[in-house]
Formats: C-alpha cells, structure tokens, sequence
C-alpha cells in the first residue's frame, strides 16, 4: 500500500483514492476532514502523477494553506505545491495572469484595511470630511455593503469608466456616501488596487466576458478541492462551478454543524444540497473523532444535540480516557481571569508548554481582563487578534518601501516620502499633490518631474528619488529578503529607529526579515517582489500563529480548523455567548454551533468558565445556556451554583427559546414594525409573504424593497 494510505482509516482511504467525479465528504469535527485532503493532494500527485500545478486546494486561512503545503512537501517531497491557497489568494494568481483583459497591469495592487484608510484620509482631506460625518471603520462598512449589495455591478464602473470619468463622479457626488463611495473607486482605479470585496467579482467577470482564459483555467485545474464547505458563500460559490465544469473534478469536505459565517454570506446549503447541484455525487461520512478525549468529545456532542436544524450525528471517539472537563462559575471577570491563569501556572508547573494553552473567546472586548492579569502574572501570551502585525507602523513602512520600488504608487508615496525626514511636509506634499491633480500623475512621477524647482532646494528629495530609482532599476531578480535589507538600511529607515532608541520596533523588523525569508523557501525559487507584496496583503493576524513560549488568545472565528491542547473557552455568559444580539432561532443555533467549534479544538483538556457582572445593557449577566445544555454528569463544577442563577437562566432559556420557536414557524413582526437587519441596516416591514415565508422590507439605506426570510437574522430596531 502507498505511504500516503497508511496512516487512514477506511473512509479516509475512499476519500483519497476516488479521485474522480464530484465527491462529497460530510464528516464530524475532528474527524481528519483536513487529513483526509492533504492526503488526497499527495495521492494525486504521488500516485497518479497528476502535475501540482494542476490542482486546486482551497483552503480556509493562508495558514492553513502554509500548513498544508508544508505537509504535502513532506508527502510528495516535491517543492512545487501546485495552488494550495484560500479563495482570495487563488483570485491574485488569475488575476496576476490575466488581469490586462480588462486593462488593468499584472502588477495591480492589493489593498488591505490599512491602506483603505489612507485612502480614506485623502479623500476625507479634499473634501472636508471628518470622522465625525463617519468613522473610517464605518467608512470600510459602508463601501463593503455597498459593494456587495446595494451596487454589485460597481466594478463594471470601474472597469469600464476612464480615470477621468471616475474622478468627475467623484467630484459631482455630493452626499458624504456618495463622496466616499466615489472618491475611493476613484482612488482604487487611479492606482490600479483592488480590495478583497474585487478580487472573486473581477475573476469572475473576466471569466464571463473572455471564453478563452475562461477555457484555459477551467482546462488546467484538472482536480478541485475545498475544505470548510460548509462555510462557503454564494460568490466563492460560483467561482467554484465555473472552474470544475470542464474537468468536473470536485472534491468537497465540510461539517455542517460547524458552519459559522452565515452572518457574512455563506450558507449550509451549499453542502446539504451538493448532491443535488451536480451529478453523480459520492458522499462519504466519517464520525470517528481521532483529536479528543472521550470526555471532550461527549460534552461536544450534548451541546450539539440541543440544535433542532441539522442532521443527527454523533462523533465516536477513539483517544483513551481523560480527565473531565471543567466548568468553573466566577463571581466578576477578574476573578474568572484570575482562576485561568492560575490554571495555566498548575498546568505549565505539570511540564505543559505554554504554547500549548489557547485562551477562546466570543469576542475582543472579552480578551482585556484576562490581558491584565496574564501582564500581572508575568505569563507570556499572544493576541491573535486587535493590532495585527503587519499593521504596525514599522512594517507598513517597511513594506511601503518595497511598493514604491515595485509600483511607484500615492499611498507608498505619502507613508514613507518623509520617513525619515526629508524636509518633505506638508507644504511640499500639497504642491506635489496639486501638481498631480494637474498633470493627473503620480506623486511620485510629480516629484521626479518638479525636483528642480525652487520649493524642493533645502530638501533630500534627490536623493529619495536617487534610491527608489536605483533600486526600481535593479530590484528584478534579487531576492525579495536581500531588497528588504538593503532598502532599510540605504534609506536610513533603521537608523532612524536605531536613534529613537525603538528597539521593539526593531525587533518586528527583525521578524518581517525572517518571514520574507521564510516565504521565499516556501514558494522555491519564482518568488518575484509582486508575488511577496500580493502575498502580505492577504494575510490575516492568524498566519503568524507560531510562539512556542506563549500563551495563545483569539476568538472562536479565528482557531475554526485548528487546534490545541489545552484550551480555556472563557466568558460562557448569556449575553455574551451567546451573544446579546442573537434574536432568531437560527442565529442561536448559530451561537451553538460556534460554541461547539470551539469545545473541539481541545484534543487533551478543555475548561468551560463564566463571570457574573453586566451586560452593555445593564442587564445582570447569568451563566450561559450552552452550559446548561451539557448534561451535568459530564462536566466537574468546580463550585456549586447558586439555585438563583440557574432558575433566572432557565426562565432565561424556555421564555426566550419559546419566542425562538415560533419565528422558525412564523413570522415574529407586523407590517409596520421597524426592524434592523445585521448587514442591510434599519428598514420596516411592509408586508408578509406567508407563502414564501418571507417579509418584504424597506431599508432606510435601498432604492427599492427586498424579500427577507423570516429566518433571517431582525431584530426590533428598539432593541438596540
Ligand atoms: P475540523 O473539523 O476541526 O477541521 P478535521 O476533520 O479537519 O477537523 P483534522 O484536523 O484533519 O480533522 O484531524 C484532527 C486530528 O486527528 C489531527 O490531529 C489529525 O492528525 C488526527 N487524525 C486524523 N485522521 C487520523 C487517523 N486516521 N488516525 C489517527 N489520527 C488522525
Ligand atoms: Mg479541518
């Protein structure tokens, strides 16, 4: 038998070997879903000798994505690892290809938060906007929804409309929306970037309106692979099917009791109607659980049980017996807090690794106490989440450089121009700005054009353009961590925080060099300046999710696929998890599930725990209803509840699950009654569709009215 067979249990084996056809795995948390995909890149290439480059693995994270790669290097010893990626990366690789038919260059941008808020702050400058009018968050939102829903057919706009046409809608709008709408489009096209929300919408145009590139993409994807399906959404879907319908090669896994982003978009149905949308669909299940305990595996399946929407299932367990999971009832945060670390001290003082331990969450603001007490007790620990690395000054401008050299673009311009100081400000910076307005130029190609005149004489600005130039002309071919150093050094950047005596900066320069390093290795020797800069911009806080020596902290969203030894699911209140916003039947079976998710990440130990205090509502806050919905035979309490807080939270569970129950049967709200919808915003409904069990509703925010389900996720507008 093949090395990659063994090591797989008979379902694994069939999911791996039927290489063929559409297939379906449909398998429990835990259960090698991931394992089982790896496995199959391997036999496919391995075995069969099917060409890397020819498959497409998509997975959930970029680091999920590294990690899989790292793997299937190890099985199939082969550097060439084909396009093992999430569905945004995938879009950058077509993108990189065949991004001119739409007269856009290869080299196009990649635009991440960071650099959308620059782009926001010179809109906001031009036209006197302020945060006041709309927070640049606020500001990100309303492009996003407005991108997905109110103006799907945006990018027809920006592909099509000529800069100038762009900039003139920008001018003429009028409405603070409508400004920064505009203004933003403008800003994107003027430097040929594209956001997250672009990328699948240009592949997906490009493949509608040239059949060629279509073909040629379709015929070289011979197999497709996809895991977390049950997360999909309906864009991501149609990339999909477009993709497999030449060699119709699709290979599918997914839990439908752990789909977690219906919020975003994405639906279950996709999977529970898989066999459905193609032919000849070979489901496989699998139920044994190789990552946990039996204890935590009984206490994943009682919560889980409690969902009324989903198809029955156990997961089986294998490990040996362990020890029980914990539920520990705290009286204030900080003393939940308290009780964790000195959980985790017991358990590092038992030879447990710190980077072992995980600390989840429901949500950020949760993370704070446990940050306090954690500083206070000297325990090391990482953020998998708030500031993310690369949004820290030092490597936007570090990579601001690397951009300047590779696309002479205004954003690059305006971060690193005067940094360090060039006697650039502000002053300067509006004449060069003006200048480019005029001329419509780049910054850059301003400065290069006025740098003989009188304004730029007591300045460096020679010898800025001096190096970029220098390096633009020489930077092909050499490896990206070489540039780096380079750049750094020849532009005076690190002696500047040498001098500011900003040693921590240092440092995460130090750990930038060591990623680019890093990345070159992984993607062997193709590895251009464009690649890395496409690269970056699509990484989340997660990729760095390395630190052997400290304590991991995220939410449940972020650990979805991955798992630890020792987890602490923290902050197990009404209110918060689930959380105070959930108003549906389907939201709390959502919260559920997301719960279940998380008690699954734990192969060796989980500790459940709450505190009591208030909710942003003043409300007093009670342990949650997921506690109680695990029978209380499989957990240890480490302290007896008080009978009031268990008879307030099962009043809590049967007043508010009774209210539940009727909306999945009917509706909840009359015509008349104003609603807030968690994407769309505030609208009333006007009318009920008994027939197709949906509202129809006039959002503040739409032209026109829209049918929304009555399982859709509303709640009353006073609610908030
Ligand atoms: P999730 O639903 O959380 O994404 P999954 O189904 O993808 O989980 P994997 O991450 O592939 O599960 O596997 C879970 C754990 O079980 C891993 O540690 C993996 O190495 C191990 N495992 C998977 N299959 C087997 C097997 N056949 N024998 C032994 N261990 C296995
Ligand atoms: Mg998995």
């Amino acid at each position: 038998m093949s090395d990659i067979l063994a090591g797989l249990n008979e379902q694994q084996r069939q999911a791996v070997t039927t290489t063929e056809g559409f297939i379906r795995v449909i398998a429990g948390a835990g259960s090698g879903k991931t394992r089982a995909l790896s496995h199959r890149f391997a036999y496919l290439v391995n075995d069969i000798g099917i060409m890397p480059a020819n498959i497409l693995c998509v997975t959930f994270t970029n680091k999920s994505a590294n990690e899989m790669k790292q793997r299937i290097r190890r099985l199939t010893g082969d550097s060439d690892t084909g396009y093992i990626s999430t569905f945004h990366s995938f879009c950058v690789a077509v993108l990189q290809e065949d991004i001119n038919t739409v007269q856009y260059p290869k080299n196009f941008l990649v635009l991440d938060n960071a650099d959308i808020d620059a782009m926001l702050k010179i809109i906001y400058e031009e036209r006197g906007l302020t945060l006041r009018h709309m927070t640049f968050s606020k500001a990100r939102d309303m492009i996003e929804i407005r991108k997905i829903f109110k103006d799907p057919e945006y990018y027809e706009h920006m592909i099509a409309l000529p800069l100038d046409k762009l900039q003139q809608r920008y001018l003429d709008a009028v409405e603070p929306d409508d400004i920064i709408f505009w203004g933003y489009l403008y800003q994107q096209k003027k430097c040929f970037s594209l956001d997250y929300n672009d990328l699948i919408k240009y592949v997906l145009y490009i493949f509608s309106v040239n059949e060629v590139i279509r073909l040629k993409w379709q015929k070289r994807l011979e197999y497709i692979m996809i895991d977390e399906y049950q997360d999909i959404d309906e864009l991501q879907y149609r990339l999909m099917k477009v993709l497999c319908a030449y060699h119709q090669n699709l290979f599918i896994v997914g839990d439908p009791d752990q789909t977690i982003y219906t919020w975003r978009g994405a639906s279950v149905w996709y999977i529970l109607n898989f066999d459905k949308e193609f032919s000849n669909v070979r489901t496989i299940m699998m139920m044994t659980n190789y990552r946990s305990t039996p204890q935590i595996v009984a206490v994943a399946n009682s919560l889980i049980g409690n969902n009324k929407h989903r198809i029955k299932k156990d997961l089986l367990p294998v490990l040996p017996d362990d020890t029980k999971v914990v539920y520990h009832h705290a009286k204030t945060a900080e003393a939940e807090a308290k009780w964790i670390v000195a959980e985790i001290k017991q358990l590092v003082a038992n030879g447990i690794k710190l980077g072992d331990i995980a600390i989840l969450y429901r949500a950020h603001y949760i993370s704070r106490m446990l940050e306090e007490v954690l500083l206070k007790e000297e325990v090391p620990y990482k953020i998998y989440s708030g500031v993310q690395f690369f949004n820290r000054m030092e490597i936007k401008d570090a990579l601001s450089y690397l951009r300047l050299i590779a696309y002479k673009d205004d954003l690059s311009f305006l971060r690193i121009a005067n940094v360090p100081k060039r006697n650039i400000g502000e002053r300067r910076m509006k004449f060069l700005q003006d200048y480019a307005m005029q001329n419509q130029c780049s910054l850059y190609s301003a400065l290069e054009r006025t740098i003989d005149s009188e304004i730029f004489k007591s300045t460096k600005a020679q010898q800025f353009v001096a190096l970029i130039e220098r390096f633009s002309a020489g930077y092909q071919g050499l490896p990206v961590s070489e540039l780096l150093n380079a750049v750094l050094d020849q532009s005076g950047y690190e002696v500047m925080l040498r001098t500011e005596g900003s040693q921590e900066r240092l440092d995460n320069l130090a750990e930038l060099k060591q990623s680019v390093y890093e990345y070159e290795i992984s993607c062997g020797e193709e590895c251009t300046l464009e690649d890395y800069l496409a690269h970056v911009a699509l990484l989340t806080n997660t990729d760095a999710l390395s630190g052997q020596n400290s304590v991991k902290l995220m939410t449940v969203h972020t650990a979805k696929g991955l798992e630890f030894l020792h987890v602490f699911l923290c902050g197990l209140a009404e209110g918060v998890f689930p959380s105070r916003k959930t108003a549906t039947l389907e939201g709390m079976e959502e919260e559920r599930r997301l719960a279940f998710v998380a008690f699954t990440r734990a192969p060796k130990a989980l500790f459940i725990t709450d505190a009591e205090g208030r909710n942003f509502d003043g409300s007093h806050r009670y342990p949650s209803r997921f506690i109680f919905n695990v029978d209380k035979a499989l957990l240890v309490y480490t302290n007896e509840l008080d009978d009031s807080l268990v008879y307030e939270t099962n009043w809590n569970i049967t007043s508010s699950e009774k209210m539940l129950a009727a909306q999945a049967s009917g509706p909840v709200f009359k015509p008349g009654d104003r609603i807030v919808h968690s994407i769309l915003g505030s609208g009333a409904v006007i009318d009920i569709e008994y027939d197709k069990a949906a509202y129809v509703i006039k959002f503040d925010d739409l032209g026109t009215m829209r049918k929304i389900n009555f399982k859709a996720k509303l709640e009353a507008e006073s609610a908030f």
